[in-house]
């Protein structure tokens, strides 16, 4: 207590942010979530908003090509994630649109949707809200910009890379024939859309590259939780 009998308490220690950018098929939608499962912490994943609006505007029959039809979209859009990485869900309005934004149509339109300057100010400071609104001692957030753009700041930036053969065999594993080439090109080509937006093949300053080319899947988590626990003890994380 105060001489002058008021209360001084300590402010909670704020949320540590991490952040992960990388190409489709790299695998950091799961590597984040089992990041941040091992860790106790949420986990945000951005590409769910670009999804969600895109499955929006497919619903109120905006045409994606015209960006002034989709900003005008943006003032009616209603979007929930579930940021607990063991409760995953993402709502549109009162319409729960998890599996829907995985579909086919939506991802064939969503960089289109993305490339509009507009609809990334918006989501920017909608992922910012979300981030600041943990309550996790700290928050892994996904994406293509999240190193750069949303959390520049952040207190681990990693760019999750695989070779290009590793992302397409993983993203067609379940697939074959024809289907599965079907699914490489149409990957290669979606990265080519949204490379021209943001730069997520190569790591800006100060940025981690983890390379998950010949690591399986918990070896990628680990690598990420051990750059994350380092950081907490204050360690220095070497960049590239
Ligand atoms: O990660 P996911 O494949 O779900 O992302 C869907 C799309 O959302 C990407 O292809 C990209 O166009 C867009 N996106 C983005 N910036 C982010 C996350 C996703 O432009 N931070």
């Amino acid at each position: 207590m105060n001489i002058d009998g008021s209360i001084t308490t300590e402010p909670a220690e704020a949320p540590i942010v991490i952040a992960i950018d990388g190409p489709a098929g790299s695998g950091k939608s799961s590597v984040s979530k089992a990041s941040a499962r091992a860790l106790g912490f949420d986990y945000q994943d951005t590409g769910a908003a670009y999804r969600a609006l895109s499955w929006f505007c497919l619903q109120q029959e905006v045409n994606t090509s015209e960006a002034q039809d989709v900003i005008a979209t943006l003032v009616d859009f209603e979007y929930e994630i579930g940021t607990d990485p063991d409760d995953y869900y993402v709502t549109v309005g009162d319409t729960d649109v998890t599996e829907a934004i995985r579909e086919p149509r939506v991802t064939a339109v969503v960089s289109a949707v993305a490339r509009v300057p507009e609809v990334r100010a918006y989501l920017v400071a909608l992922f910012r809200q979300i981030i600041a609104g943990t309550t996790k001692p700290g928050i892994i957030v996904e994406g293509r910009d999240i190193t750069t753009v949303v959390a520049p700041d952040a207190r681990v930036r990693i760019l999750l890379t695989a070779s290009e053969d590793a992302r397409m065999a993983r993203r067609s594993a379940e697939l074959s024939g024809e289907s599965a080439e079907t699914t490489a090109r149409q990957l290669a080509s979606r990265d080519a859309a949204d490379s021209r937006v943001v730069d997520f093949m190569n790591a800006a300053d100060g940025v981690i590259t983890v390379d998950s080319t010949d690591l399986d899947f918990e070896q990628t988590v680990t690598a990420v939780v051990d750059l994350v626990r380092a950081a907490e003890r204050g360690a220095e994380i070497p960049t590239n």
